[in-house]
């Protein structure tokens, strides 16, 4: 390998997707820096991104190499791969003879490359035969892709990050971009700098590192998003704010909309938010005012139980406003994960078909397994995430292979997803490093390549797709993603995977994409590799790419019009507080950590900003419990129970907590492990988990 050469990639982080250069010293020593020439992020890293050399060179935590065990009672033991492949394989194949496709499933992650994404779905929905293959995704940007689906017909995120700069006003709700997407909102935040007049609003219960900027901060009660959409709605037909030439011509359900925000008075709605009325007023004035209006937002929407109704009311107002597919405006969601666009594009969930093809439509289904020469692709979705821990809680789902993801700390009810591993018939992991808590259920334990010991593709929160080399050898015996991938295949005797390199996979991928709406059979490793990265779609080998969706208000519905969507609940569904569980509990994530802190957990530079796991809570709920500032607290819910540090302040509504959600098993006991606490209610449509809203009680710890 050439040394101190320059490698450009894509941090393995958020969907931010910032570009870093890589080097790496004739010692070995990574450096990485922010790539200048990249359009993410002109240089600029956030503290997670500028630490990843440390994560990229620790190797103490890695799975080097397979290990496998014959029975739950035997100690995991050292095999090679030939061994390992044929002991999935002759389990797979059995479990499947016996109780058919559905009873075996894949859960994996955001973190996946585009081609291991690929593969994983061509597998199952078209070799094994059955739709069971969900993804981490499904907790963080389901609701979103159904919003995107009722609204423009299309999971199709419409603008640029280049939009930030042209934007004059931001609706930042149920994110916290600051510390979570922390390179966009520096963006946001220099174009504040520059043009003071521009407006940022942020809807959050509470007061996080975002509202700092903000001109007018939304601090609704938890779950009364749609109330508050609905009525900024009203105030902008109230005060004929809306672009009526663009809701005649280029959209449908116009009135549905307004009879939906014309259930409830400002005044009323107001109440149910628990903010002022004049402060929506204002909010609908800063919109109605704008010449470019973002929404922006992510898990605050996306995780609750009427989260496709959040995101639908919120495209209303872009909407009302004609402020799509033009510059400076748009609705945007924020992806949490580095590559959850790509794997929507894949169509990595149990509901989705590649190439956003329909898994409802009979020709599409046809058209895929067709190209792929499997079997005839089954017509119902799998199970989702939520659902397939809970088959196999039941014993429904056999078999699951876990990959990239660590559901033991990230799933809701985590005691559960517990009780399910130890129910599995058989448990596949295929990670990096034993730090996941879910590799302790592992029967069989595949050592896969991490970031920069693989190549791939992924794609950011704006379309944009990106080639990211291997750089250096991956430790022990641990193979690329996507080979252990195709030889499982191979050991399954399925045809179809005799793939020699990632390049081939994803040619194959972008040539399945060819004439649909996220054509990108004009992209290949060479040309990303040459001229860099694209946005979706790139239909041939000389397209520039598409930096904005919808610019001649064609949209991508049958009747080609944006249609509005009346949201079904206005009013949130979740889990009841009472006398008993009085309080509601909100989750979410620090600054400095990620996920699960499998790699962000152990650099020690990111330990410094938030060390451990804390219960915010505001200074009248801490006096009624008698806590301090720093006093440990017994959190509970009808789930389960943790032990925390509470954290007092006014920045958090009174009758909320919060909690982030990273923290797993330390020292081997729960100490602020959130998802002890959370329900398992979810999105009808979407189904994705209402993270953000269950009941709780909150009591000074005392020792029995
Ligand atoms: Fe990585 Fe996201 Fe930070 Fe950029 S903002 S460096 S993508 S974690």
């Amino acid at each position: 390998m050439q040394e101190n050469k320059i490698h450009k990639t894509i941090c393995s982080y958020c969907g931010v997707g910032c570009g870093i250069d890589v080097s790496v010293d004739n010692k070995g020593t990574i450096a990485v820096t922010g790539d200048q020439d990249y359009p993410v992020n002109k240089g600029m890293l956030c503290s997670k991104g500028m630490n990843l050399n440390y994560v990229a060179q620790d190797t103490t935590d890695r799975i080097l190499y397979p290990e496998m065990r014959y029975s739950r009672n035997h100690p995991m033991q050292r095999v090679s791969w030939d061994t390992a492949f044929k002991r999935a394989a002759g389990v797979f194949k059995s479990i499947i003879e016996k109780h058919g496709p559905n009873s075996v499933g894949f859960y994996v992650s955001g973190q996946c490359l585009t081609e291991e994404y690929y593969l994983v779905n061509k597998l199952t929905k078209g070799f094994i035969g059955t739709n069971n293959i969900d993804t981490n995704s499904r907790l963080c940007m389901s609701s979103a892709v159904v919003g995107y689906k009722k609204t423009v017909g299309e999971d199709s995120v419409p603008i640029a990050y280049a939009d930030i700069e042209l934007a004059d006003c931001f609706l930042i709700a149920g994110a916290n971009p600051a510390w979570c997407h922390p390179i966009l909102f520096r963006r946001i935040e220099k174009h504040k700098e520059e043009n003071p007049d521009i407006k940022i609003i942020v809807v959050d219960p509470r007061k996080t590192q975002t509202c700092a900027s903000a001109d007018l901060h939304l601090q609704i009660l938890p779950g009364t998003d749609v109330i508050l959409f609905n009525a900024i709605a009203r105030c902008l037909i109230d005060k004929k704010k809306i672009d009526k030439k663009f809701i005649k011509q280029h959209t449908v359900n116009f009135e549905a909309c307004k009879e939906s925000a014309y259930q409830l008075s400002v005044r009323q709605a107001a109440e149910k938010c628990g903010i002022p009325a004049e402060d929506i007023r204002r909010a609908a004035k800063y919109i109605g005012d704008a010449s470019g209006f973002i929404s922006m937002w992510t898990m605050g929407l996306n995780q609750s139980i009427i989260g496709v109704d959040k995101n639908v009311s919120l495209f209303n107002l872009s909407l009302l406003t004609g402020q799509i597919g033009k510059p400076g405006s748009g609705p945007f969601s924020l992806t949490g994960q580095p590559n959850a666009m790509g794997g929507r594009e894949v169509g990595g969930m149990a509901s989705l078909l590649a190439a956003h093809k329909d898994l409802e439509n009979p020709e599409h289904r046809k058209e895929v397994s067709n190209f792929w020469g499997g079997k005839e692709i089954q017509a119902a979705p799998g199970y989702t995430a939520t659902e397939m821990f809970d088959a196999l809680d039941k014993g429904d789902l056999k078999a699951i292979w876990v990959i990239c993801t660590n559901p033991v700390v990230s799933m809701p009810n985590a005691k559960k997803i517990e009780r399910a591993l130890k129910n599995a018939s058989f448990v596949v992991v295929q990670d990096i490093s034993h730090n996941s808590e879910t590799a302790a259920y592992a029967d069989l334990l595949l050592p896969a390549a991490g970031w920069l010991e693989k190549e791939g593709t992924m794609t950011n929160s704006e379309r944009r797709i990106s080639y990211l080399p291997k750089v250096i050898d991956a430790p022990g015996e641990a193979l690329p993603d996507a080979e252990i991938l195709w030889k499982f295949a191979q050991a399954m005797d399925y045809g179809g995977f005799d793939y020699e390199s990632a390049s081939e996979v994803y040619d194959e991928h972008c040539l399945l994409t060819k004439g649909t709406k996220i054509d990108i059979s004009g992209l290949s490793y060479d040309r990303l590799k040459e001229e860099g990265s694209f946005q979706w779609p790139v239909p041939h080998r000389t397209h520039p790419g598409t930096p904005r969706l919808f610019e001649d208000k064609t949209f991508y519905t049958g009747d080609k019009k944006a249609h509005f969507n009346a949201p079904k609940n206005i009013y949130n569904k979740s889990e009841e507080t009472n006398t008993e569980f009085p309080l509601i509990l909100n989750t979410g994530r620090v600054r400095d950590q990620w996920h699960t802190r499998t790699k962000t957990g152990k650099v020690n530079r990111l330990l410094t900003h938030i060390p451990q796991p804390y219960l915010e809570m505001n200074k009248v709920d801490a006096y009624l419990r008698q806590l301090k500032e720093g006093d440990i607290a017994v959190v509970k819910s009808r789930r389960g129970e943790v032990q925390v540090k509470v954290k007092i302040n006014y920045d958090i509504r009174e009758s909320v907590v919060f909690l982030p959600m990273h923290w797993g098993k330390i020292l081997n006991n729960d100490f602020g492990r959130a998802n002890n606490l959370t329900s398992e209610l979810v999105d009808p449509i979407s189904k994705e988990p209402d993270f953000k809203y269950c009941a709780v009680q909150v009591a000074k710890f005392t020792k029995k």
